[in-house]
């Protein structure tokens, strides 16, 4: 693989160290790093390693270097797979997933955006206006998801809040014909709290316009221009903007028994900014209306409460701006039955950028969620990867010397299983008559899985209520233990907004920002039903994710962040082999191993290689395809390292591959 590349650059495949212990491939991870070659393979796993810095390797030339070769012919890149993706859907008809993962600042997003970057590169040769105008929609729909999505972090300066999974449509040509784009989880508590050092999103910097923000403000706009948002969409979303802001500076007192806003002045300016009426804002603020029987009567927030409700009416009006943002792009760039009709049988390529593990020192219901996903994506790759693998070689009758990994179903099923899983005994806490407290929860989650391996909650010891007690629960995640604080769960999970804010609104004049409630519209008798809970909500995407992944041929980028000082010299050994190590990424180098690293069926790899023997050129008068097989590969003395199996050949090395493409090419 990439042989041309010199050993003093290390192993550019894992698959190639002379022994697989963590120590090697630490040592081959850290040799790659220092002498500037950040990428490296596990197979056909891209591993990446953030350089933070400017690398020369992405430019025009490189694209070249790249499109349209094998993935073993290059050294590795991102372009590689990309390359390999692309041509898996355009040759072989495959829709193909690229997924990305890694902790919070190991490149992400920037490999994603290379990724895409590469493929309108190499796509559209005709220069056809439409698809030209597709790809540019594509590339600035980036801009405006990190502008509302993205946020300075401890972590990292441009730190994604939301996952992302986006598919590209392609015409029966392989030119890009249009997207969409999935969001999941934003982090909207950012909207009302960040930790010391850390912002609020990107976009509200930028319309207060700070340094450097201003000129990011216009860029975003510009962008959402060009997308095809109106005028009045682009300046409802400031408004909104301007309205989170000013709830931010709104607080609350009392007189008497009465609850009052302080600083009313601001009411008036949220009014003229929602176009809805003052004294409907400020009844919105204080009151909640609350139906007894067949009665509806307005009941009076303490301050406490209307401060809950200000915050929640904060968060929810950001997390339905972004939502709504998402759904406008997706409007303009999904391929619509006319396209299909016009361009023909579309395939997809979806890249899927989404949160890595989360370890913090105090974990909540939000890393609950992202750690969960992150098993479920453990899941689909040890089922794609690693028991597909051995399955093929069971089917094909390889030998197969059984490799033992760990299979995290079990925990997939302890977070999501149905009465008895996590989410379950969450979702069944919120909905108690009476009392509704975290340690209720905590103490359903004791009453049902305290046996469970991979679960251990510290005990409760309410009895004497002066006490601290501790009110967390372990899970053994695949990737290491994380303690979670249970405070706050409840709350998170039942994401309250008061339907006195939805009517709200539902009822302004601004027509753009009425459409984004529409459950607005309901009075208060008519609302029944319960909304849905964020923990079924998060775990209704993440199966449906999964499950359109899983139909798809998958490709791997797995990023490695190599120290927490944004530093472009720093290899930090144990912060690195902890990440390979939750990655998995030696059992997938023994896996990889054990195994071959190329299988194709007889009848094709004869099409490809029959002109390097004469036995199988132009036709072979052997038994079977399979024999012929045989007859070419001896001839090549590269019988030590095959296997043939009921109807694949598999050969053991790329080197053996490499040779058989550069005597096809001598011929
Ligand atoms: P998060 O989970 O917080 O969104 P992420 O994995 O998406 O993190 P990125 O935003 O892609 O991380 O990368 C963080 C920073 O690292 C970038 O802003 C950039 O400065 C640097 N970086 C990442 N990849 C590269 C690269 N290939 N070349 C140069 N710099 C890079
Ligand atoms: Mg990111």
């Amino acid at each position: 693989m990439a042989e041309h590349e010199s050993l003093e650059y290390g192993k550019a495949d894992f698959v190639l160290l002379d022994s697989v212990s963590m120590e090697d491939f630490m040592a081959n991870l850290k040799l790659r790093f220092e002498k500037g070659r950040i990428y490296s393979y596990i197979g056909e796993v891209v591993v990446s390693v953030n350089p933070y810095r400017a690398m020369n390797i992405y430019g025009r030339d490189t694209i070249e270097q790249y499109k349209g070769r094998e993935l073993y012919e290059r050294p590795p890149h991102l372009f590689a797979i990309a390359d390999a993706a692309y041509k898996a859907m355009k040759r072989r008809n495959k829709d193909t997933c690229i997924v990305i993962s890694g902790e919070s600042g190991a490149g992400k997003t920037e490999a994603s955006k290379y990724i895409m970057q590469y493929i309108a590169a190499i796509t559209n040769p005709n220069q056809r206006a439409e698809i030209e105008r597709v790809k540019n929609m594509l590339l600035k729909s980036n801009c405006v998801l990190e502008a509302f999505g993205n946020a300075k972090t401890n972590r990292n300066d441009n730190s994604s809040r939301f996952g992302k999974y986006m598919d590209i449509n392609f015409d029966f040509k392989g030119d890009p014909i249009g997207g969409h784009i999935s969001n999941y989880l934003l982090e909207k508590s950012r909207v009302i709290f960040q930790q010391d050092g850390e912002r609020s999103f990107h976009s509200f910097y930028q319309v207060t316009s700070g340094i450097n923000d201003g000129a990011d403000f216009k860029a975003v706009a510009d962008a959402m221009k060009v997308i095809g948002f109106t005028g009045d969409e682009i300046q409802t979303v400031y408004k909104i903007l301007a309205t989170i802001l000013h709830l931010g500076n709104l607080t609350f007192g009392v007189d008497g028994d009465v609850t009052l806003i302080e600083n009313v002045k601001l009411v008036s300016v949220i009014r003229e900014l929602l176009s809805t009426k003052e004294e409907n804002v400020e009844k919105a603020l204080l009151y909640r209306t609350v139906a007894t029987g067949r009665d509806v009567i307005e009941k009076q927030h303490t301050t406490q409460e209307a401060s809950y409700g200000r915050d929640a009416l904060a968060k929810a009006m950001y997390e339905r701006l972004f939502c709504w943002i998402v759904g406008r792009i997706n409007d303009i760039i999904e391929v619509k039955n006319y396209d299909v009709k016009v361009h023909g049988k579309n395939t997809v390529i979806g890249v899927l950028d989404i949160y890595g593990f989360e370890i913090f020192q105090n974990n909540s219901f939000e890393q609950f969620c992202i750690n969960y996903c992150n098993e479920k994506l453990q899941q689909l790759f040890i089922q794609l990867v690693l028991k597909q693998e051995q399955e093929e070689y069971q089917r094909e009758g390889i030998p197969w010397k059984h490799i033992d990994y760990f299979n995290n179903q079990i925990i997939v099923d302890l977070v999501e299983q149905q009465h008895k899983g996590i989410f379950a005994v969450l979702d069944e806490a919120c909905m108690n008559v009476g009392k509704v407290t975290d340690e209720v929860f905590l103490q359903g989650l004791n009453g049902k899985l305290a046996k469970h391996a991979h679960f251990t909650s510290r005990k409760l010891s309410p009895a004497d209520k002066s006490l601290e007690f501790d009110r967390d629960f372990r899970i053994r995640h695949y990737a290491g233990d994380v303690v979670y604080s249970v405070v706050g769960f409840i709350d998170k999970n039942k994401d309250t907004l008061f339907q006195d804010f939805k009517r709200l609104l539902y009822n302004s004049s601004n027509q753009v920002l009425k459409v984004m409630w529409p459950e607005g519209k309901l009075r208060i008798t008519e609302v029944t039903k319960r909304p849905l809970t964020a923990a079924t909500l998060f775990k209704t995407s993440m199966i449906s994710l999964v499950e359109n992944l899983a139909c798809k041929e998958p490709y791997y980028v797995r990023c490695i962040k190599p120290n927490d000082v944004k530093s472009p010299l720093i290899f930090e050994q144990e912060r690195c082999r902890h990440q390979v190590e939750y990655l998995g990424l030696l059992e997938n180098v023994r896996v990889r191993r054990a195994g071959f690293a190329y299988r194709q069926t007889y009848p094709r790899f004869l099409q490809r290689y029959k002109m390097i023997s004469k036995f199988t050129w132009p036709n072979h008068d052997l038994p079977s395809d399979k024999d012929a097989v045989k007859k070419l590969l001896q001839g090549c003395g590269f019988e030590h390292d095959v296997a043939y199996g009921k109807t694949k050949v598999f050969i053991r090395t790329p080197r053996t591959l490499f040779s058989l493409e550069e005597q096809r090419a001598d011929m």
